[in-house]
């Protein structure tokens, strides 16, 4: 699977650029990303930017970042800053960085030649009598009484609109097509609404903003967007896009569509997880469970991974929703290359060396990453008190554990061997201590006689430990599919258990990590140090994932 990542993609959309560069039609190949700066970018985002921006690196062409902020309503300057911090975390650059409220003028003054034209008419209508005269799949829309008014009346209202004389719904500008189009996204869309509200970057200036339609194909066109990729749900909205650059005259770019990347338990609608965010059912935008490229980031996903995911999914005709363990996947695959193993525990047990000399500390060299020589080793302190994960330990052992109990010998790891003597109860019966002795003569890890165990278990020095806060994080939801339920909301599948904080006793050299590092916890899973909340000499530490591949498996049932 990692092979194919690495061999260049093919697909329907990169097959027309192909077939567009050698027949000549296109020169130089320029794309776009044109996110609306009204949320953070999520996983979905991450598709159509490895897109737009792979497709015009792979072509020799450029790919620009555009503000898609036609709408006062919803965007914000933190928006726009995040967008492109995004968008550089995962690791592109754009060539232009435009805004479509730039095109503000520009756009209105094709809006008077559509007007002049008799191609575009001012409507008085109000929205709800315009919703019901715009007909059904089945019946043709009724014309509005102002339809015919003339250009020149049309001009005039269409200046007193911008010059601020209507009130918000008064009256919209509406491109005049046909009534009775099967397309009903032809049916005289709307081009400008009247919103008397300031504009994040076109400041005061306007109180007529542009509709979607109106807007995105036109900035196309002023950019010189050869191929504009976008989702499937615009595939009906090609038709207006043509319409608008063929009555203008102006040049026309091509609008490619493909399918729109949905995963198993994540939601990629803004909607949703601005809903989220304002339920206080996640602690904001860059929540390390939330979607989203900030919380993705904090949990420690590595952008390489994410568009290595994207390249495998690839660019499809229909919509599908992928596994989360194809995404894990390529998390799991990039961190076992590059993180550092270290050891820490999170339900502790004291481990007690009865033989051990007193106040004797070993320094236990242990391998930094054993997917990687260049990671090198580090010292960890041994003493005669450890802790080792409670779950390690089994006074009355089924048949298959092979851990620690009474009378068996395991491996402590790049520590020693040590073999159960005994245990300490406390009145109520739990285990307080287990007590075991030491084979001096298997440091390292291998005892000299070539005898085995059957368990290597991990351990922390009890004086030597870090004290730290350790986030187990999981699925937001307790279903796949929060969406696909018939009378619930998404909210109802809300998991209880998505973050389980801890205290865990950690290996010492942990206290530095920095912001953002990645680590294995041996035997437990992958872990970052948590850019946010993490303090100097107290990290706190967020999982990212498992350890547990599970993608590979059901692999193999499919038979791949
Ligand atoms: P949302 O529904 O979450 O608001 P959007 O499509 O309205 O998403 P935009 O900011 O307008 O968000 O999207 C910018 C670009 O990203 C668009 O070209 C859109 O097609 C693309 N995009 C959005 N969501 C996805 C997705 N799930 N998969 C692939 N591309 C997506
Ligand atoms: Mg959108």
């Amino acid at each position: 699977m990692t092979d194919a990542a690495a061999t260049p993609p093919t697909d329907f959309v990169r097959d027309r650029v192909r077939a567009d560069q050698q027949s000549g039609k296109v020169k130089h190949v320029v794309t776009r990303f044109p996110p609306e700066p009204n949320g953070y970018l999520h996983v979905g985002h991450a598709k159509a930017i490895c897109t737009s921006f792979g497709i015009a690196a792979e072509f020799g062409g450029k790919c620009n970042l555009r503000m898609d902020d036609t709408n006062p309503e919803a965007e914000d300057q933190e928006y726009v800053d995040a967008i492109q911090e995004d968008v550089r975390w995962l690791g592109f650059q754009w060539d232009g960085l435009y805004y479509a409220a730039d095109y503000f003028d520009q756009l209105y003054r094709w809006a008077e030649q559509l007007v002049q034209q008799g191609d575009a008419y001012v409507d008085e209508q109000d929205a709800e009598t315009m919703a019901k005269n715009r007909g059904t799949v089945t019946s043709s829309g009724t014309a509005s009484p102002f339809r015919n008014r003339s250009p020149a009346d049309n001009l005039l209202l269409l200046r007193r609109m911008k010059n601020g004389e209507f009130q918000d719904g008064t009256m919209v500008l509406r491109a005049k097509i046909d009534l009775a189009h099967n397309n009903l996204n032809l049916r005289d869309p709307v081009m400008y609404r009247i919103r008397h509200l300031p504009h994040q970057r076109a400041g005061a200036s306007w109180c007529i903003y542009p509709m979607y339609d109106w807007a995105h194909g036109q900035s196309d066109s002023i950019e010189g967007i050869t191929h504009s990729l976008c989702t499937l749900e615009f595939e009906h909205h090609r038709p207006l896009y043509d319409w608008f650059c063929d009555k203008l005259a102006i040049y026309k770019p091509q609008q490619i569509e493909f399918a729109r990347l949905n995963v198993e338990y994540l939601l990629t609608s803004k909607r949703k997880l601005l809903q989220l965010v304002e339920g206080g059912h996640v602690d904001g935008w860059d929540d390390p469970r939330m979607p989203t490229l900030r919380g993705m980031r904090r949990r420690g996903f590595p952008p390489e991974a994410l568009v290595a995911f994207c390249k495998h999914v690839g660019l499809a005709k229909f919509n599908s929703t992928h596994e989360y363990a194809l995404l894990d996947h390529y998390v799991r695959d990039y961190l076992n290359k590059t993180s550092l193993r270290r050891m820490a525990v999170l339900d502790p047990l004291k481990l007690v060396i009865e033989n051990w000399p007193s106040g004797q500390v070993e320094m236990c060299e242990a391998t930094n990453n054993p997917e990687d020589a260049s990671a090198g080793t580090r010292l960890v302190p041994f003493t005669g008190e450890l802790w080792i994960e409670r779950e390690d330990f089994q006074e009355n052992p089924p048949k298959d554990f092979f851990r620690l109990s009474p009378g068996r010998e395991v491996r402590l790891r790049s520590g020693f061997f040590v073999t159960c003597t005994g245990i300490d109860k406390a009145a109520d019966g739990t285990i307080t201590a287990v007590r075991c002795t030491y084979d001096p003569a298997t440091r390292g890890g291998n005892a000299p006689d070539g005898r085995k165990v059957k368990a290597t278990i991990h351990w922390v020095s009890t004086a030597h430990a870090l004290d730290a806060e350790v986030h187990v994080l999981d699925h937001l939801f307790t279903v796949p599919d929060p969406q696909g339920h018939e009378g619930k909301d998404f909210l109802d599948f809300l998991s209880p258990k998505s973050r389980v904080v801890r205290r865990g006793k950690l290996e010492p050299s942990l206290k530095d990590a920095a912001a953002g590092q990645r680590f294995q916890f041996e035997r437990l899973a992958y872990f970052v140090c948590d850019a946010k909340t993490s303090t100097k000499g107290a990290p706190v530490f967020l999982r990212t994932t498992t350890l547990k591949d599970s993608y590979q498996k059901t692999q193999k049932k499919a038979g791949g």
